[in-house]
Formats: C-alpha cells, sequence, structure tokens
C-alpha cells in the first residue's frame, strides 16, 4: 500500500512538530525517518497511525485520504520500543490478541498464530509468558502481534533502542527478512543513523520538523544535501574553502590549494566534505608516487587515536583544525600521539555542499 504525505503540518501549542512535510512511500518500500531527538519522526508516525490529526495537509492510503479515518479502521501495525505487551497472556495470546479482537473463527487463529511464531522464531515458546522472554524476544512477539491483522503499513518506533547491541544488530536483518518476506510498506523510526542506512530502502533525515533530504542510504551518506546532513549521517570532515575555480575543481582551503570534482554552486566560499575512510596516510615513498600536482596532500600531528577493532580513527590537527582520519589496522599505522604525518586524498572522494 502507498503512503503519501501531502504538505503535512502539525504543531503543539508554540512547537511545529512537522512542517509541510510531503512524502511518498512506495508499496512494499522500507523508508526510515532518521534525525536528533525531537526533530518530529514519532510525531510523523502517529499522524500515519492517525493517533493525531494534522493541522494541514492530507494523509493518503493508496488513492483515498484517510484524516478522518480512525486508527483502528486504518489496517496499520504499529511496533513501540516498550513491546507493549499483554503480561498476563502468553506469547500465543499476545499475538492472537488482535484476531481474537476481530472475531475470526478459533481455527484460523490458531493457524495465522504458527505461521507468525514460526516467521519470527519462537517455536516452543508458545505458552511462555512476556516476563520469561528476554528483550529480543518480546520484540520479536510484538512485531509478530503487529503482523497478525494482516495489516497494509507496518509502523515501527524505534524498536530496538532498548535492547542490547548484538541483538539490536540481529533484530535489524531479523525485521528486514519479515518485512521483505510479507511484502509489507514500512515506516521506521530510529535516531540511530547507522541503524537507519542498513535496513532501508531510503532514508529520510528530519530536522526541526523539516525535512532535510529523503534518498537512498548510499546517496545520504555520499552526497549529504547539506551541512546538517553531513554531520548527523556518520563522521565528517566538513571544511569551508574559497573557491578557485568551479569548473577545474578547485579551492582554497588555509592558503592551501585542494582538488575537488567539478561543481555548480556559484559563491565565493563552499563547504566540502571528507569521510575519514576516504583520507590515507602517506609516507614520503607514496608521496614521491604521486601523480601530477601532489594536491589534497596535507601535513599535520596526531592528537588523538582511537581504537575501533578493524581500523583505528586518528584525530589529526592540520593548521589547527581537526581532521578525523581512519586507517586499517595495521602494524605500519601503530602512529604515537604528537607524530607529525602526511595525510592525502583523491578528488573524487570530495563532496562539495550545495547550501
Ligand atoms: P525522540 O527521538 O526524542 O522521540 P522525535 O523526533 O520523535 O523525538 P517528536 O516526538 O515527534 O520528536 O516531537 C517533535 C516535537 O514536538 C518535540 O519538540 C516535542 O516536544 C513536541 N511534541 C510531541 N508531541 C507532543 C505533545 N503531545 N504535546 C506537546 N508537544 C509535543
Amino acid at each position: 500500500m502507498q503512503v503519501t504525505l501531502d504538505h503535512i503540518s502539525k504543531h503543539f501549542g508554540n512547537v511545529q512538530a512537522v512542517q509541510d512535510l510531503s512524502l511518498a512511500i512506495q508499496d512494499g518500500e522500507f523508508l526510515s525517518i532518521v534525525g536528533p531527538s525531537g526533530c518530529g519522526k514519532t510525531t510523523s508516525l502517529r499522524l500515519i497511525a492517525g493517533f493525531i490529526q494534522p493541522d494541514k495537509g492530507n494523509i493518503l492510503f493508496g488513492q483515498d485520504v484517510v484524516n478522518q479515518v480512525a486508527p483502528k479502521k486504518r489496517n496499520v501495525g504499529i511496533v513501540f520500543q516498550n513491546y507493549a505487551l499483554f503480561p498476563n497472556l502468553n506469547v500465543a495470546d499476545n499475538i492472537a490478541f488482535g484476531l481474537q479482537a476481530r472475531k475470526i473463527p478459533a481455527s484460523e487463529i490458531a493457524q495465522k498464530v504458527s505461521e507468525l511464531i514460526r516467521l519470527v522464531k519462537l517455536e516452543g515458546k508458545e505458552a511462555a509468558r512476556p516476563r520469561e522472554l528476554s528483550g529480543g524476544q518480546q520484540q520479536r512477539v510484538a512485531l509478530a502481534r503487529a503482523l497478525a491483522i494482516s495489516p497494509k503499513i507496518l509502523l515501527l518506533d524505534e524498536p530496538l533502542s532498548a535492547l542490547d547491541a548484538k541483538v539490536r544488530l540481529m533484530l535489524r536483518y531479523e525485521i528486514k527478512r519479515i518485512q521483505q518476506q510479507a511484502g509489507i510498506t514500512t515506516i521506521y523510526v530510529t535516531h540511530d543513523q547507522e541503524e537507519a542506512l542498513s535496513i532501508s530502502d531510503r532514508v529520510v533525515v528530519m530536522e526541526k520538523g523539516i525535512i532535510q533530504q529523503v534518498g537512498a542510504p548510499e546517496t545520504i551518506y555520499k552526497q549529504p544535501a547539506n551541512q546538517f546532513v553531513a554531520s548527523f549521517i556518520g563522521i565528517s570532515n566538513i571544511l569551508t574553502a574559497n573557491v578557485i575555480s568551479q569548473e577545474q575543481g578547485e579551492i582554497s582551503w588555509n592558503g592551501i590549494t585542494l582538488c575537488t570534482p567539478a561543481f555548480q554552486q556559484n559563491t565565493a566560499t563552499v563547504q566540502v566534505v571528507i569521510r575519514p575512510e576516504k583520507i590515507t596516510l602517506v609516507t614520503e615513498r607514496d608521496i614521491s608516487e604521486l601523480d601530477g600536482s601532489k594536491r589534497n596532500l596535507l601535513t599535520g600531528h596526531v592528537e588523538g587515536k582511537v581504537f575501533f577493532g578493524p581500523m583505528i580513527r586518528l584525530a589529526v590537527n592540520v593548521q589547527g583544525v581537526t581532521l578525523f582520519v581512519d586507517v586499517p589496522e595495521l602494524a605500519q599505522y601503530h602512529v604515537k600521539g604528537g607524530e607529525t604525518v602526511s595525510l592525502y586524498f583523491h578528488r573524487e572522494d570530495v563532496w562539495v555542499l550545495s547550501s
């Protein structure tokens, strides 16, 4: 089922929670809404669920405007952060709850429940009470319960944030698998940008009730629309530089000429983004082998380093500005604090922000 938000606004008192939100979520799509606390993620979801009404604009399911349709009649499955399971009902009865309320024959309910138990991999736990389950298992029950009514749309509000890191990671892929198997249009709210990138067909980045960018995860990461997106999604080095030539892709940063791809921005200064993993440490020998003008070569001293397992993140001070540089955890990169290092990046790995 396609979901369309057409110029939706919603305020609470003097807080503009959502402002002129327009978005079309395709049938079967997995779309995440990501952004800092208070940016309007949950409000957007509650509007779609029908718990609150927009001040302005229309919400459509398929071709139908649903603004006036009660939540119960919207045929939407919802999963919250805190599971909200019935503590006195066992797993099977929790999952069956919505079906019983709809007066579906018992044999049909039993069949549906056992299908869902299999789908969320909780075989053998049918008779368990929620308190006898781990957080991850409880969230599986909540997911199965939401899917029981065969909703056309699934809304997930931070469903994993109460779980520990490992369970989170595993359930992330489970949710994706279940969503694909069910082919259900899914809107997933999270403040965790990595989660959003890894699970979604498209990601919406919001700030202060306004959409900052909508795109495929790779686009959001590699081509952020603005400084907010660049700094919210992943780690970015954002440099402000003077434009030398748009056509040639040349900028001047702290008196150093840097090369970028050709760009359109017709301004005296631009901001460019260079991701830490796109900057490499180079040795004297590497430098002598660099072709051309040896541009995009910087010298700085190491201020700090953090071990991340497969890689090390260095903080390198270049002309008073700290750049983050991710280097593979290899013996030759046992760089010491205070050491002077040379950094290099390809011009293609510089993204010029449009605003
Ligand atoms: P979080 O990640 O913290 O859950 P969020 O992005 O989901 O944040 P919302 O819950 O949508 O943000 O809130 C957006 C803004 O609207 C916030 O400033 C919030 O305080 C305000 N708000 C939300 N619901 C209400 C309400 N019922 N009454 C008053 N203000 C509200």
